[in-house]
């Protein structure tokens, strides 16, 4: 499988990402739902306007899945999910708002007291995992792709198998090290303060799954 490469300006992002000694990595769970809930708002507002279209309230949710055995962290959501193109062309390269408005913000000061004030997007999961896979599908698609990296060596999309539309977004996360605590991550009560904290606005139900062995 070909392996392509981010572009130029997604690899700065990234490297600051994956390098970070800021405080605050917890933020990454923040933009990953936000993110989530984006992806809900577009069908719900597609709904609207289409007919054909339903907008059920208790088929559309956020899950959050810790798996403290297989060090992992799912983000599930229930929303529009990505084609092929809009992978290569959303998770490839810095797509717009958030990204870009840290990185301007960071050139002119120093980036560690205002990172937390900006999205800074879907990459922020490379604070605190080794392996970002997203799984997702479009609504109207038929097949289902996977999107994984390691960072900044590069990213691979294959098919997939996945039966519902929308995306999983699965951490694998990083190992602790003498300075930096991981573990807490996959942690519920953790988890469900982080989400507390910086998603309480969220108006859709964020469910969480922890398996503890
Ligand atoms: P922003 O949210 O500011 O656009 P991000 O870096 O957070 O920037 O996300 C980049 C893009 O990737 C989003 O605009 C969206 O198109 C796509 N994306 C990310 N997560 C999801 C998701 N869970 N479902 C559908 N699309 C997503
Ligand atoms: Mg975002």
């Amino acid at each position: 499988m070909e392996k392509k490469q981010f572009q130029a300006e997604s690899k700065r992002l990234l490297e600051m990402m994956i390098n970070s000694i800021y405080s605050q990595k917890e933020i990454f769970l923040r933009e990953l739902i936000s993110n989530a809930s984006d992806a809900i708002d577009k069908i719900y507002y597609k709904a609207l306007t289409d007919d054909s279209l339903t907008f059920d309230k208790d088929s559309y949710y956020i899950k959050v899945i810790a798996d403290k055995e297989n060090r992992t962290l799912k983000i599930l959501d229930t929303g529009i999910g990505m084609t092929q193109d809009e992978l290569e062309n959303n998770l490839g390269v810095i797509a717009k708002s958030g990204s870009l408005a840290f990185k301007k913000e960071n050139e002119a000061k120093d980036g560690h007291d205002i990172i937390g004030q900006f999205g800074v997007g879907f990459y922020s999961a490379f604070m605190v995992a080794d392996v970002v896979t997203v799984i997702t599908k479009a609504l109207g698609n038929d097949q289902a792709y996977k999107w994984e990296s390691t960072g900044t060596d590069g990213y691979t999309i294959e098919p997939y198998d996945k039966d519902s539309i929308g995306t999983e977004i699965i951490l694998k996360i990083k190992e602790n090290t003498e300075e930096e605590n991981y573990d807490e991550y996959l942690d519920e009560y953790r988890l469900k303060a982080i989400i507390k904290k910086y998603s309480d606005f969220i108006r859709y139900p964020i469910k969480m799954d922890v398996t503890n062995h």
